[in-house]
C-alpha cells in the first residue's frame, strides 16, 4: 500500500489540473500551495516513486535564464483497472494516473448469482484482463462498481469489504469495491463542484447515489438504492421483489413501453429521445411520469436542491427535466439532465483507487 502525504497529494492534483509544471511553477502562489523547499525535496522523492516523470523543459521566466525541468504524471505506473459490472455488459479501463485511458475491454455479465458467484465471475475476468495487459504498465489496484445490493440480496454491507478482500488476494492488487451508481455519484460531484444533489442513473439497471453536504452519503451500507424505490406496476425486479422503478425505466423497461405504444420492435431506447414519432413520444411522457413520481416522494423526504438524471439519451434528453416539472410542480428548476460519457463508469471505479492520491 502506497501512502503519500498531504503536500504529496497537492503536488498531483496540481499536476492533474496543469498537465505539465515546473518545480518553480508547483511553488508560486497559486501553485500546488506548498513551498520552494518543501517542492524540491517531494517532487523528487514522488520521480523516485513512480508518481511523476521528467516531460521536457520550459525557458525560466526568473532570474538567470536557465531552462526549468517539467514534470508531468506518470503515464505507465501507477495504473489503476476501472471495472463497472452493469446488469447485461461488464466493461473495464486501463487508466493511467493522468487519466489516460490506455486500454479498454468488455464482456458479458453473467446473470446474478449471489455474492460468490459475483466474485468467481470478478475474479476470473481480471485474471484474463491482467494477463492480455501490456507488461511495460504497472498496475497498483482495482476499483470495481458493481450493482451489489441487487447481485447479493441481503448481504451485510461489510460483503463490500470481504469480496475486495478476496479479489486482492487472488489478483495480488489493492482492491476497492462500491456501488457502481454511488462512485458515479462521487465522480460527477468533484467533476461538476456540485456539493448537494439526488442522482438517478437510467441504464439497464436504475440506480441512484445521495450527495449532502458535499458529501456521499450510504446510511447504514446501501443508501441511494433509487431502482429499488416501489412504483405502480407489478413486474418482477432482479432484485427478487416486484414493481421496482428499475422495472419501469431501465432501458428494456422503455423498450418494451415504446414497442407497446406502436414503436419499432428492435429500436434502440438509448434513441428514445432522438425520435419524433408518436411511440417515442408516448414513452418519454411515460419515463417522465414515472420519474416525477419516485422524485416528488423523495423531494418530500430530503428536499435536496437538485436532482440529477443521468442517461444514455444524448443532449435532446435536455428536455426530460421540464417534462419532469409537468407531472410534478414542485420539481420545477430543481432537476437537471446529464449525459453518461463512454468511459464515465470505469473512470469512477477507477477513483475508488487513484483518488488516495490526491486531495
Ligand atoms: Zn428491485
Amino acid at each position: 500500500m502506497v501512502h503519500l502525504i498531504d503536500n504529496e497529494r497537492r503536488i498531483l492534483s496540481f499536476l492533474r489540473e496543469r498537465g505539465t509544471a515546473s518545480k518553480p511553477e508547483i511553488a508560486a502562489p497559486d501553485g500546488a500551495g506548498c513551498g520552494w523547499a518543501t517542492v524540491t525535496k517531494l517532487v523528487d522523492r514522488l520521480e523516485r516513486a513512480g508518481f511523476v516523470e521528467p516531460a521536457g523543459t520550459r525557458p525560466r521566466s526568473g532570474r538567470y535564464g536557465r531552462s526549468a525541468r517539467v514534470y508531468a504524471l506518470s503515464s505507465t505506473r501507477h495504473c489503476v483497472l476501472g471495472i463497472d459490472v452493469e446488469r447485461e455488459t461488464t466493461a473495464g479501463v486501463l487508466l493511467a494516473l493522468d487519466g489516460r485511458v490506455l486500454w479498454q475491454n468488455e464482456c458479458r455479465t453473467p446473470g446474478c448469482g449471489g455474492v460468490e458467484a459475483l466474485g468467481r465471475f470478478l475474479s476470473d475476468s481480471l485474471r484474463r484482463s491482467l494477463a492480455a495487459l501490456p507488461k511495460d504498465i504497472e498496475i497498483g489496484g482495482v476499483g470495481i462498481g458493481a450493482p451489489l445490493p441487487a447481485a447479493i440480496g441481503r448481504a451485510a454491507p461489510q460483503a463490500y469489504a470481504r469480496l475486495a478482500d478476496r479479489i486482492a488476494a487472488t489478483s495480488g492488487r489493492s482492491c476497492a469495491i462500491e456501488n457502481n451508481v454511488s462512485a458515479y455519484a462521487e465522480l460527477v460531484r468533484q467533476r461538476d463542484r456540485l456539493t448537494d444533489f439526488v442522482l438517478v442513473s437510467i441504464r439497464t439497471g436504475v440506480g441512484g447515489g445521495l450527495v449532502l453536504g458535499n458529501r456521499l452519503h450510504r446510511g447504514m451500507g446501501y443508501a441511494g438504492e433509487l431502482g429499488h424505490v416501489r412504483t405502480r406496476g407489478d413486474r418482477p425486479c432482479p432484485c427478487g421483489r416486484r414493481g421496482c422503478l428499475e422495472t419501469e425505466i431501465g432501458l428494456p423497461a422503455l423498450a418494451r413501453v415504446y414497442r407497446e405504444a406502436g414503436g419499432a420492435a428492435d429500436a434502440d431506447p438509448r434513441d428514445l429521445f432522438r425520435r419524433a414519432d408518436r411511440a417515442a413520444a408516448r414513452a418519454q411522457a411515460h419515463l417522465a411520469e414515472r420519474l416525477a413520481e419516485a422524485l416528488g416522494d423523495l423531494y418530500a423526504v430530503l428536499h435536496p436542491p437538485l436532482f440529477l438524471v443521468a442517461g444514455l439519451f444524448g443532449s435532446k434528453a435536455h428536455a426530460l427535466p421540464a417534462m419532469i416539472g409537468r407531472y410534478h410542480r414542485a420539481l420545477r428548476g430543481r432537476v437537471r439532465y446529464i449525459d453518461i460519457g463512454e468511459t464515465d463508469f470505469m473512470r469512477a471505479s477507477a477513483q475508488l483507487y487513484h483518488r488516495q492520491f490526491f486531495t
